[in-house]
């Protein structure tokens, strides 16, 4: 879970004209004869959009715009598609953001409206309604609003999230696999209500479940490494290589990523780093044993 820079917002007045030209399609008119008072007053819902971090409210719902303005926003949001008009608010959102913000599981392939556009028309096309997420994501947030501030989704490009490490799991060897259970830590100080919303995210989008999904997958990379780590330096080889690696994925990506979090807790696993690996994860060779001696050395 992580936070976005917030995009800019210099040529949204531009992209609303381009979403509302008007054109005929099959003998129907479509887009919008918008003046450039009705111009004024979107782009006012989209300061107090800002003002408002995103939270909902019925004013950005739009009530004074015209019906048919609104509705010609909602259906431009069509536009922004490969190959359609508006195609570059998806390129520039999806640009650079590797992993889903989220979950941290895959690419982030969909734009998900943080306040869904079946409610608030206006917001369809406003950039910084624009969440890229993983489909996975963006399907399990679901449409709905909700009114009560603990069950809405963190706001990727305002939310505020503490600077420490809040993503914690604690993991157990049992059955012959390892099961990982990933939660707030409640040692990181940080506001109720941020922390109520975490977990509201994190068991909506079934995170637990998702990344039971990932773990022996990412663990597999690692595996003739922990076994060459624990051949040639046992208990304390195997401790610190998960630690040197958890380091650097911290680095790479960001402090509340799921797989250096992970990295970590079994760092701490005393049984898993005495050789208990080789019993969760697939087999690889031993060090030959002339190896094992020139480590030694
Ligand atoms: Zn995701």
């Amino acid at each position: 879970m992580r936070t976005l820079p917030l995009p800019a917002r210099d040529i949204v007045r531009e992209q609303l004209i381009v979403a509302l030209e008007m054109y005929v399609w099959k003998g129907v008119q479509h887009g919008y004869p918008v003046s450039e008072d009705e111009l004024d007053a979107v782009v006012a819902l989209y300061d107090a959009y800002d003002a408002a971090g995103g939270a909902p409210g019925d004013p950005l719902k739009g009530p004074n715009l015209d019906q048919a303005l609104r509705t010609a926003i909602q259906n431009a949001y069509d536009f922004t598609r490969v190959g359609r008009r508006l195609a570059s608010i998806r390129e520039t959102l999806l640009k650079d953001v590797e992993r889903c913000p989220v979950c941290g599981i895959s690419a982030p392939r969909t734009l998900d409206h943080y306040l869904p556009k079946a409610s608030f028309h206006p917001l369809a096309i406003y950039v910084r309604n624009l969440i890229p997420l993983c489909a996975d994501c963006n399907q399990l947030k679901s449409a709905a609003a909700s009114n009560d501030p603990a069950e809405q989704f963190i706001h990727p490009y305002f939310e505020e999230l503490p600077n420490g490490r809040f993503l914690r799991t604690e993991v157990a060897i049992a059955d012959g696999g390892l099961v990982a259970d990933f939660g707030l830590d409640t040692a990181v100080e940080m506001p109720a209500l941020l922390a109520a919303r975490l977990k509201f995210q994190l068991n909506r989008l079934r995170l637990n479940e998702r990344y039971a999904q990932e773990i022996n997958t990412y663990l597999s990379s690692h595996t003739t490494a922990l076994q060459m780590c624990f051949d040639a330096l046992g208990t304390d080889g195997v401790r610190d290589y998960l630690d040197r690696q958890a380091t650097v994925e911290f680095s790479q990506f960001h402090g509340n990523y799921w797989r250096p979090v992970l990295l970590l807790a079994l760092a701490g696993h005393d049984d898993f780093c005495a050789g208990g690996f080789r019993d969760v994860l697939p087999q690889a060779p031993a060090l030959p044993p002339e190896a094992l001696a020139a480590v030694a050395q």
